[in-house]
């Protein structure tokens, strides 16, 4: 967010609320007050610096209040359960989350189909190019076709990301990242996530697995 800075004045003492989910560890509260005074900027925004409440966290940031709402610094992050997937794709798919979280869709669309080809590198799917390695990706994974087919789509949202000229997408903006990263979320349980709550769950049961056919 941009604000152009005309006047300023402190405000004293610092007493705007700033509730938030924090950009570090995800808690959500009031952040704590570390300076007494706040500025008044133009007499319409008020900025200033608080804390994160978590104890273990205690991350530091920077807020901004406007008439449009609060903006925070680091920006928050669309949150992502990293569990059991390898660690060089969180690391791209990370990078598209922390792009769409400043605004820089274009480079999260291109992060997003890298993340594509990086699933499609660890199942090790054949092929000349990305089109090709996603079908055969389909056909070495079990996931609903519907997620198959979103693949393609963000495929094709990716390419015009990594090109001048757009084939497929109007615009490549907020709305076209947040739906297409919610997919990759989805893709990433799929192809990761689903066996391992399906053995923790299976770990639960009293009766083994092959005892019980009813
Ligand atoms: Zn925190």
């Amino acid at each position: 967010m941009y604000y152009k800075v005309a006047a300023q004045e402190s405000k004293e003492p610092s007493t705007t609320r700033v509730v938030s989910e924090c950009p570090f560890c995800q808690t959500k509260g009031t952040f704590d007050i570390l300076s007494p005074k706040d500025l008044w900027l133009d007499r319409q925004a008020i900025a200033g610096i608080r804390y994160c409440p978590n104890q273990d966290c205690r991350g530091l940031i920077f807020f901004i209040l406007t008439g449009k709402g609060l903006n925070i610094y680091p920006p928050i992050k669309i949150s992502i359960n990293r569990e059991k997937i390898p660690g060089n794709i969180i690391k791209i798919f990370d990078e598209a989350v922390t792009c769409h979280a400043t605004e820089c869709y274009i480079a999260s669309g291109m992060m997003l189909r890298k993340t594509l080809e990086a699933i499609c590198e660890d199942k090790k799917a054949p092929g000349a190019n990305l089109h090709q390695k996603l079908r055969s990706l389909s056909k070495l994974i079990t996931v609903p076709n519907a997620l198959i087919d979103s693949m393609q789509v963000l495929k094709l949202m990716g390419n015009d990301a990594a090109h001048i000229v757009a084939k497929d997408f109007e615009e490549i903006g907020k709305n076209e990242i947040e739906i297409s990263i919610e997919l990759v979320k989805e893709i990433l349980k799929a192809v990761y996530q689903l066996d391992d709550l399906l053995e923790k769950l299976n770990k639960l049961r009293k009766v083994p697995n092959d005892a019980s056919t009813s």
